[in-house]
């Protein structure tokens, strides 16, 4: 038993595992029932004898990839999952290995260093002022700040617990007030909904902003709702929109939603968990316009960066409101030191947080600012290609016009429903595609995040599903 012949071993199964995979021969997706892969992989025998080294690792491992959905397969086309890059797993090896901690600095100067860079880089991004680099004095000069969080539903969660301390500072002491109100459209992540439940809002505080037929925010309807709101006695929490909204992928129009929140002094939200990554492109990089006016943004890196899950950043223009989200101390951690370095402790809702920006920054810096911008512009582009082949066929047909790397579509002539069509596409394991609903039509819907999926393995899609409509569904 040695790390050095075991890591041998993982890495050469990962690596047929790869190339199996990526090769598009074999399914991407197959399902047993739990009891069979629980039994298959032999769980309680392993932990009953030990030894999980050399040959035994080896059989583990192939029998727990074969029960994996296959990200780098072509055919992988349904969530917004990053295919990673591999400098992405190797930070996780060195991650691990040295279990560091990415929230004090006392235990992890450099993870800590790497992360407070990151997040400023991002900040230089969306054109904000950046922090400076402690132990420089703090000045009282108005900057940004932000924290690197495990996924997009926790950062929605940081930012709304923010906005809520901003709002009602002595909310710690005496719980939420009542008389709080998230406006946000209707097809937000439901991660917004679930935040209000736990600040103990409750899920009838989030309110439905109007919005056109693309699903996108109607900023002229924007007073009409301030004003009802405050004519009902409610103060707005946050003002919530999308870059872009998980089920098409289109984003809100931010930059006048900005504007108007600025003018009326409203805390603005955008949870670009999915699209705000577009901001490093020059060709997308519009789409992200009125990034600036937020008071707080999210962005994951591990839907369209490359980055193995989980990796979201928490932005805030003015880094106080995320100084001061969180009131609550723990004197063994929370006491005035002299130190060289800087604590995210204060900023999250983790104690001990994992390191999440050593493979965020592999990745970066194995791609380079460049490689992340042709990536993300290929998938866009590949996007509005595979839309015009799909409006160019008769028996298919697009909602709407794509923006970023999401796509939903349906098929004409099937009476039993796009959702048995998708079962009978996965039960033969060839593509994963996802589903989502909209204007309450049911669609398919495809994200393309494999940079080796192109337009000739979307034809063998349309093959695919023309044949369980002809033949397939009618047999059952
Ligand atoms: C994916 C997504 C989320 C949730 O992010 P997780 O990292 O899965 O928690 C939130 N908002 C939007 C718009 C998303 O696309």
């Amino acid at each position: 038993m040695s790390f050095e012949s075991d890591t041998a071993i993982i890495v050469d199964c990962l690596s047929q595992f790869y190339k199996h995979s990526n090769s598009g021969n074999g399914r991407c997706i197959e399902q047993h029932p739990m009891q069979k892969l629980i039994d298959e992989l032999e769980l309680s025998k392993l932990v009953a004898e030990g030894g999980l080294s050399g040959d035994k690792l080896k059989h583990f491992l192939e029998n727990y990839l074969s029960g994996i959905t296959k990200i780098y397969h072509p055919g992988n086309v349904a969530h917004q999952q990053a295919v990673p890059h591999y400098m992405s797993a190797l930070a996780g090896l060195i991650d691990n290995f040295v279990s560091s901690d990415g929230s004090t600095y006392e235990i992890g100067p450099a993870s800590v260093s790497v992360e407070y860079f990151l997040i400023n880089w991002l900040i230089g991004k969306v054109g904000w002022v950046p922090a400076p680099v402690p132990p420089e004095e703090q000045t009282d000069n108005h900057h940004a700040g932000g924290v690197l969080l495990q996924g997009g539903s926790l950062s929605n969660l940081t930012a709304i617990i923010a906005a809520r301390t901003h709002i009602a500072p002595d909310v710690w002491q005496h719980g939420s007030p009542g008389d709080l109100v998230i406006l946000a459209p209707k097809h937000t992540h439901y991660s917004i909904a679930r935040a209000a439940g736990i600040i103990g809002i409750g899920h009838q505080s989030v309110r439905s902003l109007e919005v056109d037929n693309q699903g996108l925010i109607i900023v002229d309807r924007l007073p009409e709702v301030i004003s009802e709101v405050k004519s009902q006695g409610k103060r707005i929490l946050a003002v919530v929109a999308n870059a872009a909204n998980t089920a098409a992928g289109l984003f809100d129009p931010l930059q006048e939603i900005g504007l108007f929140c600025q003018e009326h002094d409203l805390w603005f939200h955008i949870d670009g968990a999915h699209g705000g990554p577009a901001l490093l492109t020059q060709k997308y990089k519009h789409l992200t316009k009125g990034f600036n006016l937020a008071s707080s943004i999210t962005i994951n890196m591990h839907k369209l960066m490359r980055v193995s899950s989980t990796c979201s950043a928490l932005l805030m223009r003015d880094a106080r409101t995320l100084d001061q989200a969180f009131v609550q101390q723990a004197s063994y951690l929370f006491f005035d030191k002299e130190q060289p370095g800087y604590d995210f402790l204060h900023r999250t809702i983790e104690c001990t947080k994992p390191v999440l920006g050593l493979k965020f920054f592999m990745v970066l810096a194995a791609l380079g600012e460049s490689g992340i911008s042709d990536y993300i512009e290929r998938l866009f582009d590949l996007t509005m290609e595979i839309y015009n082949y799909l409006e160019s066929l008769p028996d298919f047909e697009c909602p709407l016009e794509p923006q970023s790397n999401i796509l939903c579509f349906l098929i004409h002539g099937v009476p039993e429903g796009q959702l048995l069509l998708r079962e009978e596409l996965l039960n033969r394991g060839m593509f994963y595609i996802s589903t989502a609903s909209i204007n309450d039509v049911r669609y398919l819907r495809l994200t393309i995040s494999n940079p080796e999926t192109n337009l000739g393995h979307i034809k063998e899609l349309v093959n695919e599903l023309r044949e369980i409509r002809d033949t397939g569904l009618s047999r059952k």
